[in-house]
Formats: structure tokens, C-alpha cells, sequence
């Protein structure tokens, strides 16, 4: 072996690894199911990448993840015949953290301290770091296919690590625990110990599609006992099961897997399509928003399979950018394996796929909101604020998103209303849909706009989501009711209510002509009419945008983009 080289850890792999080895969170049991996932994925690229590179010498006839305990030396080891990882890969995926948001999750972890720490930790995987919840050396020895040297890598979790390039390795990768003597001290959560292991990857790791072998010992009738080798999980794919016979623990446990979250999904998705083109989804709505949801390179949550095999993560062509939360796999029968991300684009059967999926993913935030509000609350306010681009995105069902939303509203403090729901309360009078935009609903509320709407008891529609101020101008309507900003145009709450009001109007706005144009040149520089309003009850003065111009809020938003 050559030199050993000591590494830092990049700041935030260190903050990160500090939680861990505090056990911040305190799911300690994760750990394997992380490590096992890791293999499975190592597993998945390799099969993947033997079928795009021809020229790849190995022998994939018995992909599977190996399970190796030594009680003796405390250790638990987790190997896998996968894709392996060269050096560079090494310092670049385990010495630092290149998911995007992290950095702001960690610093808002360290705020939170206690209290909020182990909920953020899970937004961003507890991943490979995990090993350090139960051990306090942690190596690892990786061979990439397709390479001759192999690598060693190092840490007990402080500061540093070690690499160094090793000669004699198999393909592929082994992770080895020294686990805590706490750890494995025959208790209750002995992670040496036959039986725990068997529990864990029972009940985390049962739908992973490779082999998890360990060796265990049987005992015989005749009282004698041998070693065996076994296969601890069932690995049915669950997505090819039917709905009934799946658990929601077992949908629970696959869908941390596909998601690296830790909670629990908010609501699961089973799609099956059979004729022409044959395909089965697994999706979820998580309960919690990504930290970059809003990111530019937020990533999207789909994964797709090819008749059982990986083929791909965070697949966008699977379902709209609007929807970028939905997390899950989709395996498809009659597609390529070496499939590429330019083809999907293009591909009519993943086209009517998208839109297949689309559908299912809005029927089932239809159902929520009609079936268990608590549920459908929870989504909306994780996830509304992205699905709303789909009023301006997704023409097809415009209709349908515009029925599933939901905004805030001045009748209500506590709830948001449906538009269909605003509709039902108006008066007879009211003629239109009143919404006003700004940033957040104690300013809106405290603009004089809204002063007369709330004197003549008009709801009005609070919107403080930066795309509010975009969907807005592309609906005019709904169910036939005009939607109206209230801070725009010329608004005439009494010409509203009462044709006769007219005469009344005219003979005030004679009387205060004079006043009129004097202010209206005085303030030339700065506003382009002065005209009496009845928008007003207590505030003097407001101001208001032409009906078709930019408000506030908008032109802030357009200078942001840089436009
Ligand atoms: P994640 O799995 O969410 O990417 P992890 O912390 O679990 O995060 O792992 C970090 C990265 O290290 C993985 O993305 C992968 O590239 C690499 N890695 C971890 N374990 C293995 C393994 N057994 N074989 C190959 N690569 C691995
Ligand atoms: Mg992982």
C-alpha cells in the first residue's frame, strides 16, 4: 500500500458528522438501512453501466450485498460486488456534501439547536455519515470496476480522514463499522447480533431488489449446529404488487428509500397501466417541502426503472416541473435500458405517461381535500406554492388545480378557502372574485385598499406567494365570476351595489374638480391621476396601479429576476 493521506473533512460534511456522532437523532437503528441502501444503489449503477459500456469486464452474475459480523473485534461490515468508487469519488462523495441546500439546512440546524435539529437533519438524508450514530471508526475499502487499485478510507468521525491506494481488493464496496461497545453489548440493540440484524433489514431493507446475505447458524434436529448462508430479504419490488397486499409500513420504509427522507410520506400513489405501452408507479407526496424546492437546481423526485432494472434518478420527463415534489419510481415495460434523458423529452409514450401521472397525482389531492382536510391542509401548505405554477404551466388542467387550491382569505384567519368555497359565500351584489397581492397577509390587510371591501363586508382573496402575482393575470375567471385585484384600475364598490348612486357620484365629483386637477399637477412628477374613490373609509389617500400595470410586488419580483 502507498502513503496515507490525511484529509479535512469539508466544514459542512464536519457540522453534519458532529450531529451524528452526538445523535442528534435519535433513530439510531437507520443506520443500516442507509449503508444497505448505498449497496443497492452501487448495485443498480453497475448493472446499469455494463449495459451502456460494452468494453466493462465484469462478472455480474451475482450481484448481491454480504452482511459480515466479528463479534470478537466488534465490527459489522457492509460489502457490496456494485460499481465501486475510484479515489477521486472517494474524497469527492464521502469527505464532502454536494447536495444543494445543505449548507442553509445545517446553518438553520445549528439555530434551531435542539429542539428542530433531528427534523432537519432528515430533509437532507442521514446517508453514509449515519455509520457514525453507532461506531466510532468507520473504514471503508472500494474498488471501482473496470480499475486495478483499490482504495481505503478512514475516519473516527473528528475532523480527518484517511485515504490510501491499496493494491488487493474485490470489485466493489466494503464499509466497516467498529460499532460502540454500548452498541454491541448483547442488549437490546446488540448490533452485532444476528437476530437485531435480521430485524433491521426486515423491516427497512425487505423490497430491495438484490440479495441481502449474511451468515447465520441453524441448528440441526440432531441437536448440531452449522453455518449458512442466508438471504435475509424477500426482494419484491413493491411497486409490482397490488395496493392490498402491501403494508403502509412497507410503503412507509420504500419510500424512505427512494426519497432519503426519514418521515413518514403524506400520501401513496399506485398506478398501473396495462395495454400498448405497459408501465407501474410507486409515487408519494411527501409530508414536508424540500429545503430547495425553489432552488434553480432543485432536484425532481422521480425515479424510473426498466422492466425491474434502474435506469434512472430524478427523471424529469415523468412528471411536471409543478409536481417536482412528488417523489417515487416508475418502471416501464417496453423501454430501452440505455434510454437518455434527451429521448424521454421527446419519447409520445412518455408524454401520455406524464400526463397519466399528472392526473393521478391531482385526483389525489382531490381526494384529500375532500376526504380528510388535516391532510390536504398539510399538503397545501408544504407544496401550494409550487403547484400553483401549474395554473400557468399546465393548461390541460388548469381547471382542476384552480379547483384544488387554495388561498388565504379575509373571512377566515385561521383556514384558507377554495375558490369554489368564496363563490358559495358571496352575496348577491358581489359580482366579482377580490384578491389582492403583496408579501405578506398582515401587509395586505393593513392597506387601505382593503378598507372598504372589509367595511362593506367583501372577502377578499389574500395572495402572498411570489407566482400569485403571475397566475392571477393569466385567469380571468372562475365559474364565471370575473377575478378583480382590488389595488388596480378604477374599482366602484358603490356602482357595484347601486345603478342609482350614479346622480350622487357626479355632483360630488363636480364638487371636488378643482381639488382634482390641483393635486393631480402638483404631483405630476409622481402619479399619473388624482380621482375620488370609494375605496376608502378611514386612510385619506391610497395609492393604485392602472389595471393592466405592474404592482408592486410584481415589478420587485421582475427587477429580482433581472428583467
Ligand atoms: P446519498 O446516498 O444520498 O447520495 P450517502 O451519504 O448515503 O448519500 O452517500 C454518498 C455517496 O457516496 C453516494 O451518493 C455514492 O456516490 C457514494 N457511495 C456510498 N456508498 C457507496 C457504495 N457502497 N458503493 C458506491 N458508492 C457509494
Ligand atoms: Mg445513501
Amino acid at each position: 500500500s502507498t502513503q496515507v493521506e490525511t484529509h479535512e473533512f469539508q466544514a459542512e460534511a464536519q457540522q453534519l458528522l458532529q450531529l451524528m456522532v452526538h445523535s442528534i437523532y435519535s433513530n439510531k437503528d437507520v443506520f443500516l438501512r442507509e449503508l444497505i441502501s448505498n449497496a443497492a444503489d452501487a448495485l443498480d449503477k453497475l448493472r446499469l453501466e455494463t449495459f451502456v459500456d460494452k468494453d466493462l469486464q465484469v462478472d455480474t452474475s451475482d450481484l448481491h450485498v454480504q452482511i459480515e459480523v466479528d463479534r470478537e473485534q466488534r465490527t459489522l461490515t457492509v460489502r457490496d460486488n456494485g460499481i465501486g468508487m475510484s479515489r477521486a469519488e472517494v474524497v469527492q462523495l464521502i469527505g464532502t456534501i454536494a447536495k444543494s441546500g445543505t449548507a442553509e439546512l445545517l446553518a438553520k440546524a445549528r439555530e434551531s439547536q435542539e429542539s428542530g435539529s433531528a427534523e432537519l437533519i432528515g430533509q437532507f438524508g442521514v446517508g453514509f455519515y449515519s455509520s457514525f450514530m453507532v461506531a466510532d471508526r468507520v473504514s471503508l475499502v472500494t474498488r471501482r470496476a473496470g480499475e486495478d487499485e483499490a482504495t481505503r478510507w478512514e475516519s473516527d468521525g473528528s475532523g480527518t480522514y484517511t485515504v490510501e491506494t491499496v493494491q488487493e481488493a474485490p470489485q466493489g464496496t466494503a464499509v466497516t463499522l467498529r460499532l460502540r461497545p454500548e452498541e454491541a453489548d448483547d442488549g437490546l440493540f446488540d448490533y452485532s447480533s444476528e437476530h437485531k440484524i435480521r430485524e433491521l433489514v426486515q423491516r427497512y431493507s425487505d423490497f430491495i431488489t438484490w440479495p441481502v446475505r449474511m451468515e447465520v447458524e441453524r441448528s440441526d434436529d440432531d441437536g448440531s449446529t452449522k453455518r449458512e448462508i442466508e438471504t435475509l430479504n424477500s426482494m419484491k419490488a413493491l411497486w409490482a404488487r397490488s395496493r392490498d397486499e402491501v403494508s403502509d409500513e412497507e410503503y412507509a420504509q420504500f419510500y424512505k428509500h427512494v426519497s432519503r427522507d426519514w418521515r413518514d410520506p403524506l400520501e401513496v400513489i399506485a398506478v398501473s397501466a396495462e395495454g400498448t405501452f405497459e408501465y407501474k408507479a410507486l409515487l408519494f407526496i411527501p409530508s414536508h417541502a424540500p429545503g430547495d424546492l425553489f432552488a434553480e437546481d432543485h432536484r425532481q423526485g422521480v425515479q424510473l426503472y426498466v422492466k425491474r432494472v434502474f435506469v434512472m434518478d430524478e427523471c424529469a420527463a415523468l412528471v411536471p416541473p409543478y409536481l417536482r415534489f412528488v417523489k417515487g419510481v416508475v418502471d416501464a415495460q417496453d423501454l430501452s435500458l440505455n434510454v437518455s434523458r434527451e429521448i424521454l423529452q421527446q419519447d409520445r409514450q412518455i408524454t401520455l405517461m406524464r400526463r397519466r401521472l399528472t392526473k393521478k397525482v391531482l385526483s389525489a389531492v382531490k381526494h384529500m381535500m375532500s376526504e380528510d382536510h388535516e391532510r390536504y391542509a398539510t399538503f397545501w401548505a408544504e407544496f401550494g406554492a409550487a403547484f400553483k405554477e401549474g395554473i400557468l404551466s399546465d393548461a390541460e388542467n388548469r381547471d382542476t388545480i384552480l379547483e384544488i387550491a387554495s388561498f388565504a382569505s379575509t373571512h377566515d384567519a385561521e383556514r384558507t378557502t377554495t375558490l369554489r368555497q368564496y363563490v358559495e359565500r358571496m352575496g348577491e351584489a358581489q359580482r366579482d372574485i377580490y384578491f389582492m397581492t403583496g408579501a405578506s397577509r398582515s401587509i395586505i390587510e393593513s392597506s387601505p385598499h382593503i378598507e372598504a371591501f372589509r367595511a362593506k363586508g367583501y372577502e377578499v382573496l389574500l395572495l402572498t406567494d411570489p407566482v400569485d402575482e403571475v397566475w392571477v393575470d393569466s385567469v380571468a375567471e372562475f365559474d364565471g365570476k370575473p377575478l378583480r385585484s382590488i389595488a388596480k384600475g378604477e374599482l366602484d364598490l358603490d356602482a357595484e351595489e347601486d345603478e342609482s348612486a350614479e346622480p350622487e357620484r357626479e355632483q360630488r365629483q363636480e364638487e371636488f374638480a378643482g381639488l382634482l386637477s390641483w393635486m393631480t399637477a402638483l404631483l405630476e412628477e409622481q402619479v399619473k391621476e388624482v380621482r375620488l374613490s370609494s375605496r376608502l373609509t378611514t386612510s385619506p389617500a391610497c395609492l393604485v396601479s392602472g389595471a393592466h400595470e405592474m404592482t408592486p410586488t410584481m415589478e420587485k419580483l421582475y427587477r429580482a429576476m433581472g428583467q
